[in-house]
C-alpha cells in the first residue's frame, strides 16, 4: 500500500490543499480505511469507529492484541449520546472542564458501538482531543475515530510523524504530519462505570485535577507501585509497552547517589563492551560519563520529560545502544504518568543508588 504522508502546520492549516487533504482524509475513514494523525497526547491510528471492519485493520496493522480496546474520538459534545447507554452527571462536568484535552472517559457504550472496537466490552472509552487537525478530522470523518496510538505494538507511542512513518508506513493509506505532539504521553483514562470514578491510567490530567471537580477519585491499584502483581482494569496496561529494544533499568534515590552509581554502571556496562546511554535531566546531564547521554528536560517542570520521553527511547534505539539508565521522576503530578511509562518500559527493573 502506498502511504501518502501530508504536513498541515500553522502556516498552511487554512489553505485548501490542507482542507482537501482533511476532506481526503475523511474520505479514505469513511470508507473502511486508517489514517494516522496528530493529536495533542500521541499520534493516533485512526479508523471508523463504528465500523468493525475497521477496528480490525487497526489490530492487524499495529500487532495489537484483539482484546485491548480502542480510544473513540469526538469532535462535538452532542455526539457523545449516540456512542454511550447514558451520560452521567459526572461526565458532563469533566468535560467542562477537561475537553477537548488529554482525558479519555469510560461509560457504558451504545449498540451503535461493534464489540470490535471496544475489545468486546460493554463499554467504550471516549476523548475529545485538543488539536486542530484531528478535531477538523474526525468530523470529516463523520464523527466517530477509533484510534490507539499510531506504534506497532510494544514500541514507544509515537510523538513525531516520522515515527508514524517508521512503524505503519505502507500498513496506512495516509499520514497527516502535525509536528511534535505537545503533551507527549497518552491520555489520562477515568473510568465513570464504578460508584468511585477510578484512574485506570495516569496521564497529564492528574489526580488533583479529577478530585477538584469529582471529590473522591480512586486509582487502580493495579497500577500503583505496590500493586504491579495485579490485573489492570485498562486490558492494555497489562501488556508490557513502550519498550525499548535495549534493557532499561531506572535508578531511584538520592540526585547526588544516582548520578554515582549510574556512572558505577555506565563503566562496568563499557568494560563488557556494551553500549550504554543514559536519562538525565537539564541540571545532572553535564556529571555523566556514558557515550550518549540525553537530556529529558527539567525537574521543575516534569511536562518537559513527559514530552520528550518516547523521543529519547526511539533515539536510544535508532544509535542502537545495549542498556540504558534513567533516573526517576516524582510519583505525583505529571510525574506520577512519567513514572507510570518508565516503569513498564524498563519491565520494572527499578534499583536502589543507595546512600548519598
Ligand atoms: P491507546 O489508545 O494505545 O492509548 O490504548 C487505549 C487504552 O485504553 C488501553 O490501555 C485500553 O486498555 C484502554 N481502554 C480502552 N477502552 C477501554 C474500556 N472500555 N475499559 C477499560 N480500558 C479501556
Ligand atoms: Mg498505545
Amino acid at each position: 500500500m502506498n502511504t501518502e504522508l501530508f504536513e498541515i502546520n500553522d502556516e498552511n492549516r487554512n489553505t485548501d490543499a490542507s482542507k482537501e487533504a482533511i476532506e481526503r482524509a475523511g474520505k479514505i475513514l469513511q470508507g473502511g480505511g486508517l489514517v494516522a494523525f496528530p493529536t495533542e497526547t500521541v499520534y493516533g491510528l485512526g479508523g471508523d469507529a463504528l465500523n468493525p471492519e475497521s477496528s480490525r485493520k487497526i489490530y492487524a496493522a499495529k500487532g495489537r492484541p484483539s482484546d485491548n480496546p480502542l480510544i473513540v474520538h469526538i469532535c462535538r459534545w452532542e455526539d457523545l449520546s449516540q456512542i454511550v447507554k447514558e451520560i452521567p452527571e459526572t461526565a458532563k462536568r469533566l468535560a467542562d472542564a477537561f475537553w477537548p484535552g488529554p482525558l479519555t472517559m469510560i461509560l457504558e457504550k451504545s449498540d451503535k458501538v461493534p464489540g470490535e472496537t471496544t475489545g468486546g466490552l460493554s463499554t467504550v472509552a471516549v476523548r475529545m482531543p485538543d488539536d486542530q487537525t484531528a478535531l477538523a478530522l474526525i468530523r470529516a470523518a463523520g464523527g466517530f475515530i477509533a484510534a490507539p496510538s499510531a506504534n506497532v505494538s510494544g514500541r514507544p507511542s509515537p510523538t513525531l510523524a516520522k515515527y508514524v512513518q517508521e512503524d505503519l508506513g505502507g500498513k496506512v493509506e495516509m499520514i497527516l504530519d502535525g509536528g511534535q505532539a505537545c503533551i507527549g504521553l497518552e491520555s489520562t483514562i477515568v473510568d465513570l462505570t464504578d460508584k468511585v470514578p477510578t484512574i485506570l491510567r495516569p496521564g497529564y490530567i492528574t489526580k488533583e485535577m479529577l478530585s477538584e471537580i469529582l471529590g473522591e477519585v480512586e486509582t487502580d491499584r493495579a497500577i500503583l507501585p505496590e500493586g504491579s502483581s495485579q490485573t489492570p482494569k485498562a486490558p492494555g496496561m497489562k501488556y508490557r509497552h513502550y519498550a525499548p529494544k535495549a534493557e532499561l533499568t531506572i535508578i531511584a534515590g538520592e540526585e547526588k547517589a544516582v548520578i554515582r552509581k549510574i556512572n558505577e554502571l555506565v563503566a562496568e556496562a563499557e568494560k563488557k563492551g556494551l553500549r550504554s546511554g543514559v536519562i538525565a535531566t537539564e541540571t545532572t546531564m553535564a556529571r555523566y560519563n556514558a557515550s550518549l547521554v540525553k537530556n529529558a528536560g527539567s525537574r521543575e517542570k516534569e511536562e518537559t520529560v513527559a514530552k520528550e520521553l518516547y523521543r529519547i527511547l526511539r533515539e536510544f534505539d535508532e544509535e542502537e545502544v545495549d542498556v540504558i539508565y534513567s533516573e526517576s521522576f516524582a510519583e505525583s503530578g505529571i510525574g506520577q504518568a512519567v513514572m507510570n511509562r518508565l516503569l513498564k518500559a524498563a519491565g520494572h527493573r527499578v534499583e536502589e543508588a543507595g546512600e548519598p
